[in-house]
């Protein structure tokens, strides 16, 4: 199964990605905990990451196509992949669809969590990241607002956006996801 998952800084992308990928066996791929990690080993990309990330600003487009292109021509994928945090701008969705184009990937399901912005506020305080200040956390949502909204528009022109409420207990959301995906897998075994 190939899924991505969007929704704002703080709505649990993370936590959900990494249950499904568990049950589901998927490469479960994080651009933040890849950006995270070059920041920490202190590589070329974590170096003009790491104050771009710290502002709550979004690492470049083609930078960040270029890490989803390494991610998806290796072989751990195989199995198929969850994208978390990935694409977060229209351009970023555009050349996506090229590169699923080109390497004859398809049947993508778009999963889109959600939650109101005090509950995100209040999440992302909790988490202890040093980009979770409350100016970064104020500058990701309106960056959220601004650039990867439209991004959930650019999809539904093509695809079936599922929604899922993001607030409350961890594994009943994670119940209605399965549900959700389910009910999409039946339906194409019937169709
Ligand atoms: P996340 O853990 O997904 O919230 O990502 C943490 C930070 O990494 C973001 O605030 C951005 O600075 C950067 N980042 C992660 N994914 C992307 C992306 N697809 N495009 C641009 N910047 C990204």
């Amino acid at each position: 199964m190939r899924i991505i998952i969007l929704g704002p800084p703080g709505v649990g992308k993370g936590t959900q990605s990494a249950l499904i990928a568990k049950k589901l066996s998927l490469k479960h791929l994080s651009t933040g905990e890849i950006l995270r990690r070059a920041v920490f080993e202190g590589t070329e990309l974590g170096k003009k990451a790491k104050a771009i990330m710290d502002a709550g600003e979004l690492v470049s487009d083609s930078i960040m196509i270029g890490i989803i292109r390494d991610c998806l021509q290796s072989k751990e994928i195989n199995q198929g992949f969850i994208l978390d945090g990935f694409p977060r701008t229209t351009t970023q969705a555009e050349d996506l669809d090229k590169l699923f184009d080109e390497l004859k990937i398809d049947d993508i399901k778009i999963l889109c969590l959600n939650a109101d912005k005090d509950e995100l506020i209040k999440r992302m305080s909790g988490r202890g990241r040093r980009d979770d200040n409350i100016e970064t956390i104020s500058n990701r949502l309106n960056i959220y607002k601004e650039q990867t909204l439209p991004v959930k528009e650019y999809y539904r022109k093509s695809k079936k956006v599922y929604e899922i409420v993001g607030l409350g207990d961890i594994d009943i959301i994670n119940d209605n996801i399965f549900k959700l995906l389910t009910l999409k897998d039946e339906h194409n075994v019937n169709a």
